[in-house]
């Protein structure tokens, strides 16, 4: 039986603040750590557990830390990506809203490995439940000595802050979170150099997402070997899933890296709520293609899932029965996207306003032979040519449902008319 350690037991609301968290071994890992533990062990042991960041890329943590220049010659950062805007994605909300104190915890962990004083939490700003939890919970851990000066009486210094976003889905791009973060326009850097050597006002910074830093007290608690011992060999340790669309029990979902996605789908989620056959399941938020029926038997895991042309992104996986008008699904993703695009580069400004008339175009049924081809090569030019993965992932998730379900696409302009 797998035990839940990041959304522990969510009974009643034990775990939201302070006391509840301690009485339940909370702070145990700072104790420990801030007593035995040099911030190069720290780093040394997010490593061994080989702990992958939980944003969407699945790099590693460990090395993350461990390129921030060692030494006091600049300001260091933390700052916790909290912007959850990936459609499908709410496992990050769940987390600050039911257990602040674990999110604080692995940000203080965090802070010391790093060598960072300062830490933030940039959230989305419609998280106002989670928003005024961690502010009261910040409170609570500044009067108790786990913030602020001398925490614990180790010497080590931290003060976090909540800042919140105003809307923008591109601001949960890292580069583009620091540039909002400093008062400016939310757009994407330039990478290299990455943040971690030059980001919050050109300073050595981490940006960690919430479930990340969630997994680090339970590391220092339980040690590598325990993180190890779940999931998949390369990507191990525990997951949230976010469960939603057409399926019977949609919800938040810890379960092992590297579950099977028919599993998750069929068994843990209870398949369709209205019983008919599954035509499609995005496994990881709108960004990452989806996957025909027949491609479910998958491992949810970073490696699996890029090898089947996909990705986890968000672990947002998003049901979808065969009453689904996959042309309509393709229209509904590229409006997100022009609409959250950034406008910086033309390609993506430019192109998804055009895929996105085409789309409209074909679901009218006022599309003509040839819309569909022209379609593909535009979607085709803004691939690998833009400033961030905006646009990539728009063409990515676009290319995923037109090469899965082009008869639809065919039968649509062929016939005209809106689908029955
Ligand atoms: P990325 O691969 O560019 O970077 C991942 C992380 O590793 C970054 O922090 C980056 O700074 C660091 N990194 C990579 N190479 C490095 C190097 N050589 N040196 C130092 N640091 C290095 O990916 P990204 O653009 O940060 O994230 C893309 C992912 O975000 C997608 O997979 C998508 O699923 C996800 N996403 C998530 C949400 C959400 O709401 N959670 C929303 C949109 C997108």
């Amino acid at each position: 039986m797998y035990e839940q350690v990041l959304l522990l037991e969510r009974r009643d609301s034990e775990y939201q603040d302070l006391a509840g968290y301690r009485l339940a071994g909370g702070y145990s890992a700072l104790g420990s750590t801030l007593r035995d533990s040099s911030p190069e062990q720290l780093i040394d042991l997010v490593k061994e557990a080989k702990l992958r960041g939980r944003g969407g890329a699945g790099f590693p943590t460990g090395l993350k830390w461990s390129f921030v220049p060692k030494g006091n010659a600049s300001a260091k950062w933390l700052l916790c990506n909290a912007d959850e805007g990936e459609p499908g994605t709410f496992k990050d909300r769940i987390i600050m809203e039911q257990t602040p104190h674990l999110l604080l915890e692995g940000m203080t962990l965090a802070a010391y490995a790093i060598g960072a004083a300062k830490a933030y939490i940039y959230i989305r700003g419609e998280y106002v439940t989670a928003i005024r939890r961690l502010e009261r919970e910040i409170q609570a851990s500044l009067q108790a000595g786990l913030l602020g000066k001398n925490i614990l009486g180790s010497g080590f210094d931290l003060d976090i802050y909540v800042h919140r976003g105003a809307g923008a889905y591109i601001c949960g791009e890292e580069t583009a979170l620091i540039e909002s973060l400093e008062g400016k326009r939310g757009q994407p850097r330039f990478k290299p150099p990455f943040p971690a050597v030059s980001g919050f006002y050109k300073g050595p910074t981490v940006v960690n997402n919430v479930e990340t830093l969630a997994c680090v007290p339970p590391i220092v608690q339980r040690g590598a070997d325990w993180f190890r011992s779940i999931g998949s060999e390369k990507c191990p340790g525990p997951k949230l899933y976010c469960l939603s669309g057409h399926v019977r029990r949609p919800g938040l979902y810890e379960l092992p890296m590297g579950i099977s996605l028919r599993e998750l789908v069929e068994q843990h989620a209870g398949g369709t709520h209205s019983g008919k056959k599954i035509k499609a399941v995005i496994p990881g938020g709108i960004s990452a293609a989806l996957l025909p029926e027949p491609a479910l038997d998958v491992a949810m895991d970073f490696d699996a899932l890029s090898a089947a042309g996909t990705m986890l992104g968000s672990a947002g996986v998003i049901v979808m029965d065969e009453s689904t008008c996959m042309v309509r699904v393709a229209h509904r993703i590229i409006e997100f996207f022009h609409h959250e695009s950034c406008g910086k580069c033309t390609p993506c400004r430019e192109g998804l306003a055009w895929v996105e008339q085409m789309l409209g175009r074909i679901e009218a049924g006022e599309a003509k032979s040839g819309d569909l081809e022209s379609m593909e090569r535009l979607y085709g030019n803004i691939e690998g040519n833009t400033f961030c993965l905006l646009g990539d992932a728009a063409a990515m998730a676009l290319r995923g449902v037109v090469k899965n379900f082009r008869h639809e696409f065919i039968e649509r302009i062929q016939q005209g008319g809106r689908a029955a």
